[in-house]
């Protein structure tokens, strides 16, 4: 499939409207619905009259050139927009309809992107394998019995169904970076403060970031010179010089020094993903880099220490949803109390999932366990953050190169201990704690595809660099990308699984 920047190239040149292109994607969009729940909109006749508008403006020559003319785009529905809906995957949220548009969903529209449809993910979030939306499962394209990863499943499976060659989706601690792993797609979690998170509903305020999916580095780097860079509307949105990330990124990193966490290599990686791993390892050493082993030893307490701090915040961010402020109110007879309109409204709105980590957050937050849950976990990130400091810093190396996930795609119902769930994050959580910016890209296939049933399943390799550093790890990403030039579209979803 065309790439965004080719697709907004031709729609610039006037080789083939906007339209078209937009009409042949949502039609793209409707198959991979059925087969895979990619979307839980999609934004039929707003995205025809998006791409119209944009038509427009590229026939007239006074108007300023439009980096993402006519590219469709999805983006994860926990991302506010002014048409259509915005549920965050939730019965809480169902019919509620956003007064206003995110920031980074604004900025994509005002460079020329349409947006096809609000993408799938795990409630509120909360989840890695988009198994736990309200709307039903996300299915990955590469094999359709399998999960796409989450908790922007939907966006990871859009991308590589080939529908939309980028969509944004939300990191809190992992969910662009192992959704992109598991479904062969490029993921990028930038730094803490450098995208907006204005209209981004927020699961944990200190740790999300909204970021690009897409089927190339390039794509991804277009569409982070686009949403990201200050925002009045959110005050933890980074005042910095702005930078492209496009620029320089064919340029090879001269004197490229990678570290190898230790804690990367752990046997209980899948086998694909181990060798996924030193094949990229290989790869960087015959460009010329030079590798070095570190150590990560706070790895082992990073999923301790995020499930304490993500589930605090998220208690005090999912109060508002109490059926009078904001979500579906529940219906009590007139002579009950507010409390009960309370209760009854949260009890049928929030899933599962959402409850236990409400649950959770409420109890370390409460007097006599903050000090023993709450404040050892923030203890526990600081030390996480000096441990990525020594790594990068210390050993001086550019970037550290590790898995995104321990294994490929699961089989969907396979993991029903929300521990076993969790463990999806150990490679991803630290990188949020420490609010650095790391990219996945794809780095191999498991073997499969000899017996009948098994497909090949993409697995990636993460990249992680110091904050600020977006422009040069991708162009590491790069690196790698071109070297081994894999596949990122599933080949056609030809017999799914029911
Ligand atoms: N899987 C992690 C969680 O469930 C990360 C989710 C995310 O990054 N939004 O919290």
């Amino acid at each position: 499939m065309a790439s965004a920047i080719e697709m907004a190239g031709e729609v610039r040149a006037h080789r083939g409207g906007a339209v078209d292109r937009i009409t042949a994607a949502l039609a793209a969009a409707r198959v991979t619905n059925r087969l895979c729940g990619a979307y839980i909109e999609l934004l039929e006749e707003d995205a025809v009259e998006q791409a119209r508008r944009v038509d427009r403006i590229v026939r007239d020559p006074a108007a300023p050139d439009l980096p993402l003319a006519g590219v469709p785009v999805g983006i994860k529905d926990n991302i506010c927009l002014d048409r259509g809906r915005t549920t965050c995957g939730s019965r809480m949220l169902e019919n509620y309809r956003s007064a206003f548009s995110a920031t980074v969903a604004r900025r994509l529209m005002e460079a020329g992107a349409v947006v096809i449809g609000k993408t799938n993910l795990d409630e509120f979030a909360m989840g890695s394998s988009t198994e736990h939306s309200a709307f039903g499962p996300t299915r990955n394209p590469w094999d359709p019995s399998r999960v796409p990863g989450g908790s922007s499943g939907g966006s990871a499976a859009a991308v590589a169904a080939g529908d939309i060659p980028v969509a944004l989706g939300s990191d809190t601690g992992g969910s662009i970076r192992q959704p992109a792993s598991l479904c062969g797609v490029v993921g990028v979690k930038p730094t803490y403060g450098r995208v907006s998170r204005y209209g981004l509903v927020a699961y944990a305020s200190s740790l999300d970031q909204v970021g690009p999916m897409a089927g190339c580095v390039a794509d991804a780097a277009l569409v982070l010179d686009v949403i990201s860079g200050e925002d009045g509307l959110d005050s933890t949105s980074a005042s910095r010089p702005g930078e492209s990330f496009t620029a320089d990124l064919e340029r090879p990193v001269d004197g490229l020094v990678i570290g190898v966490p230790r804690e990367g290599r752990s046997l209980s990686n899948h086998p694909a993903v181990a060798s996924a791993l030193e094949r990229a390892v290989e790869v960087y050493r015959s460009l010329g880099a030079t590798i070095v082993e570190v150590g990560l030893p706070m790895t082992d307490h990073g999923i301790a220490a995020y499930y304490v701090v993500a589930c605090a915040e998220a208690s005090s961010n999912l109060a508002r949803f109490d059926g009078v402020r904001y979500g579906r109110r529940a219906e009590v007879d007139p002579g009950n109390s507010i409390v009960d309109l309370y209760r009854r409204s949260r009890s049928e709105g929030f899933g599962a999932e959402v409850k236990r980590r409400i649950l959770l957050g409420t109890h370390v937050l409460s007097s006599g366990y903050y000090d023993a849950y709450y404040l050892t976990a923030l203890r526990a990130r600081r030390r996480i953050k000096e441990d990525f400091d020594r790594a990068l810093g210390g050993s001086g190396c550019h970037v550290l190169l590790m898995p995104a996930a321990p294994g490929p795609a699961f089989v969907i119902g396979e993991k029903t201990d929300p521990l076993a769930l969790y463990m999806e994050d150990v490679y991803t959580v630290g990188v949020n704690l420490a609010g650095l910016p790391a990219v996945t890209i794809p780095a191999g296939f498991t073997q499969g595809g000899t017996e009948r049933g098994t497909a090949r399943l993409p697995v990636g390799v993460q990249l992680i660099g110091p904050a600020w550093s977006e422009a040069r790890l991708l162009r590491v990403a790069r690196m790698l990308e071109r070297e081994l030039n894999l596949p990122t579209v599933a080949p056609a979803m030809a017999s799914p699984t029911p």
